[in-house]
């Protein structure tokens, strides 16, 4: 069934929408949550190599008689989360077990924290793609556990319809996970879509920088339910929602919250009712589909968890893990733009292109801030660039911070000009020299010619085929240089410094 939709501009114009995010992380603990197996989101790399069902013990698969212990890295990587997002950590919080029957979930329950989480009431500052700011107030974030992984095979779609067998998957089961929930966030109108996803983005951001997870989407290491509803323009009373699950890139956010308030939108106006329901979204098509009708949280029991004592945790351990908290992106991002004496606008777009972090980089292996920031926010290095932010490499050569900061060297010492410095990076990036941009330089014969008796016989041919140009010059006319300056370029296969010839050919044509 496709969905009746109505026009963007005008379901806001009627409507105003608020919008709620869960987004789960999974923690780069080396182990699982409530026992030693190994966890597959500690190294993504592994979790590829990994057969199913290698990474289990008796308690993820919830075998009777099994009992969980709590992973003390989580819990700490947990209040480093609380911590970065400005929550105050309880003293006290408590596991409960949250009843339903999955397949991928042995026990029969989730253990997770229900009315006393360990981290309670933060926010953070979300800056959107033209520097606005937008705060987004967080509820709450609790430790909870991951469930395995229902495979459906022999349909086109992977989905359960039309599958003609499930295999499931307990690798997943277990994973230590985070959940944060946002309280409705309202306000943002038209921009709603814009805020989603930047929220997420910059959670994302955090989750990497303060090292708790391997943060990559694209491997659901990062993951987000999208909550939305709509009220009329005139009245404040909130609507009925939808949750749309598991949308894993910043693009499917913005696009499956927009599709929400057109479709939310069609039916209001048609004068029908928001169902409250769990959707799908679809990748493919863009659009969101029906999935169960929402449960309510007593539909799933809720009830202390009786096999785990209540965590404590005091000022002192809060205070030790506070210590280790590195610069938070935000901050890091505002410090470098002072330093690097970057513009609003370079900035943005060095954060919009995710290049901060390997720009940082560079300039720490001595590149100048504002070529690092050239070479790396050009087409050609992009690849390398999304490989430094963790993407996986497919058979690209990449080139390193390191690479570029010697690369930029040799132009700042004059060995090389910048139309060199490009053929020796297209070298780079076709793995010649292993990347050593001072071997390729030398096996190619490419350094800047220096000698100046080189220059100054060329800059002489020159002359003898244009004598008025010397005649020019003289009388102040230094746009007569130009072909002279060419000439020499061409004599010396570009391998001159510009700069250096035009000084000797005024030198030459006033003697
Ligand atoms: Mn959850």
């Amino acid at each position: 069934m496709v969905d009746k939709l109505l026009g963007y501009e005008d379901a806001i114009k009627k409507y105003d929408p608020t919008f709620g995010i869960e987004v789960h992380v999974e923690l780069a603990t080396k182990t699982k949550m409530f026992c030693s197996a190994h966890n597959p989101a500690y190294d993504n790399n592994l979790d590829n190599l990994a057969n199913p069902n290698t990474m289990t013990t008796p308690v993820s698969l919830g075998l009777p008689g099994s009992l969980p212990v709590l992973n003390k890295q989580a819990v700490e990587y947990a209040i480093k989360i609380g911590l970065a997002l400005n929550c105050t950590i309880a003293k006290k919080s408590v596991f409960s077990r949250k009843n339903y029957f999955y397949p991928d979930l042995t026990k029969n329950f989730q253990t997770s924290q229900y009315d006393e989480p360990t981290c309670i009431d933060g926010y953070i500052d979300v800056e959107l793609e033209d520097g606005e700011i937008f705060r987004v107030e967080i509820e709450r974030a609790h430790i909870e556990e991951d469930a395995g992984k229902n495979n459906h095979v022999g349909g086109d779609t992977g989905r359960i319809h039309g599958a003609q067998y499930s295999l499931v998957d307990y690798n997943r089961a277990g994973v230590p996970l985070v959940e944060i929930v946002t309280r409705p966030v309202k306000g943002a109108g038209k921009r709603a879509p814009e805020v989603a996803a930047a929220y997420v983005r910059t959670l994302r951001d955090i989750f990497k920088a303060i090292g708790v997870s391997k943060a990559q989407m694209e491997r659901g290491n990062v993951r987000a339910d999208v909550n939305l509803s709509l009220s009329s323009a005139e009245s404040d009373k909130l609507g009925t929602r939808t949750e749309t699950k598991n949308v894993n890139s910043f693009a499917s956010i913005e696009a499956a919250t927009k599709y929400e308030i057109r479709r939310q939108a069609a039916i209001l106006d048609d004068g029908g009712k928001i169902i409250q329901e769990t959707r799908h979204w679809h990748e493919d098509t863009s659009s969101t589909s029906s999935g169960r009708e929402k449960s309510d949280a007593e539909d799933y029991r809720y009830f202390p968890e009786p096999d785990l004592v209540p965590l404590i945790i005091d000022d002192e351990w809060v205070n030790r893990v506070k210590a280790t908290l590195p610069e938070l992106p935000h901050i890091k991002r505002s410090r470098l733009k002072k330093e690097y004496q970057f513009s609003d606008l370079e900035m943005r777009d060095v954060i919009n292109a995710q290049a901060v972090d390997v720009i940082e980089a560079t300039v720490k292996e001595r590149a100048l801030p504002q070529s690092a920031r050239k070479w790396w926010m050009s087409e050609s290095l992009m690849q390398s660039k999304d490989i430094f932010n963790g993407s996986e490499s497919n058979d690209i050569i990449y080139v390193s911070p390191k690479q570029i900061a010697q690369l930029d060297n040799l132009i700042q010492e004059k060995v090389i000009n910048d139309k060199i410095a490009r053929q020796v990076l297209e070298a780079m990036l076709n793995g010649e020299c292993e990347g050593d941009p001072q071997k390729i330089v030398e096996q190619k014969g490419l350094k800047v010619v220096n000698d100046d008796s080189v220059l100054i016989n060329a800059i002489e041919e020159g002359f003898k085929k244009m004598p008025k140009a010397k005649d020019d010059i003289k009388a102040g006319n230094m746009g007569a240089a130009g072909p002279i300056i060419g000439m020499v370029m061409k004599a010396t296969q570009g391998q001159a410094d510009g700069a250096k010839v035009r000084e000797l050919i005024i030198e030459i044509a006033n003697k």
